[in-house]
């Protein structure tokens, strides 16, 4: 008697939930569920990123070491996250680590997460995500200069800058 309306109401929800993933409202398979206060179909991301910051940004890729202009970058400023527009870092905190990636000793507070990346199989490597939007900026490594020690490796594909104000 009472298993009829049940199994309606399953049949309703799941009907639900298929309409709710055709029209994007969930998130797109094999992306991260939820937690992140900017979040965009992977269709959406496609159309708001250029494609070398959609590889980086969304899809762990890695720019060419010295192909980022951003990596010779001197002015004051500040570092933005090229997703969600999140100030990231402050030109104060960049340093030339020889690399071909923009490098900063300390990220602006709460502006970055990180999660243990094992993608390469002979090193356990630290990456560095936007708060914000969950992008993938780069990794974190222990050989940078004082105060931190840090090394945080960027992407400069991942990011935009915006000069200080001049007087
Ligand atoms: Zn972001």
């Amino acid at each position: 008697m009472r298993r009829r309306p049940m199994i309606m109401l399953l049949l309703a929800g799941s009907t639900a939930l298929a309409a709710g993933r055709a029209i994007g409202l969930a998130g797109a398979a094999g992306q991260p569920a939820g937690g992140f206060t900017v979040s965009h179909s992977e269709a959406e991301w496609r159309q708001l990123l250029s494609p070398a910051a959609y590889d980086v940004l969304r899809d762990h890729g890695t720019e060419p070491p010295g192909s980022s202009p951003l990596d010779h970058e001197q002015r004051a400023g500040l570092y933005h996250c090229a997703g969600c527009d999140l100030a990231l870092y402050d030109a104060a905190t960049k340093f030339d680590s020889g690399t071909g990636w923009p490098s900063f000793f300390q990220p602006l507070p709460d502006a970055i997460g990180t999660s243990s990346d094992r993608s390469l199989l002979f090193m356990l490597r630290t990456e560095v995500h936007c708060s914000r939007c969950g992008g993938h900026l780069g990794h974190v490594f222990d050989d940078g200069p004082p105060p931190t020690g840090l090394r945080y490796c960027m992407n400069g594909v991942a990011m935009t800058f915006k000069p200080a104000a001049v007087g």
